[in-house]
């Protein structure tokens, strides 16, 4: 049966300096999931905070708020069959050591934290954190 998903997709400041957001791109249509809208921008660090609020307990939460605020990113809905998960695999492990190969993060995150790219990992966290960026 078909699973048509929206996830929201980021591509970090660290990837973004480096010019990447092209083959990040690239890999995402390879993969079926189809950019239904794109916005690069630079948010705030209370922008940032109010995004990542489900880590504040964390302890590298400040940090994590002032890396997304420290430059541009490149804020995207991808849309396709189970796209949450699919998007997921596709990112690969939150440190990129432990990554598996072709994985967005195998091939492009330099550590745990510039990990170049943010991916939804829930049907209401996608939905949330699609309004949060494309409210209309
Ligand atoms: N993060 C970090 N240190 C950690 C764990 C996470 O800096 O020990 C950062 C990392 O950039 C990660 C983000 O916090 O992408 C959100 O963490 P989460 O556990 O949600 O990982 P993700 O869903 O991005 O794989
Ligand atoms: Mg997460």
């Amino acid at each position: 049966m078909s699973n048509l998903e929206q996830t929201l997709s980021i591509i970090k400041p660290d990837a973004v300096e480096r010019n990447l957001t092209e083959e990040i791109k690239k890999i995402f249509n390879k993969n079926s999931l189809n950019i239904k809208d794109s916005k690069k921008l630079h948010v705030t660090k209370d922008e940032a905070a109010e995004f990542y609020r489900v880590h504040q307990s964390k302890p590298f939460y400040n940090d994590l708020c002032a890396y997304l605020s420290s430059g541009p990113i490149v804020v995207m809905i991808l849309e396709g069959e189970n796209a949450i998960s699919t998007y997921r695999k596709l990112m690969g492990a939150t440190d990129p050591k432990d990554a598996e190969e072709n994985t967005i993060r195998k091939l492009y995150g330099l550590s745990i934290d510039k990990n170049s790219v943010h991916g939804s990992d829930s049907l209401e966290n996608a939905k949330k954190e699609i309004n949060f960026f494309f409210k209309n």
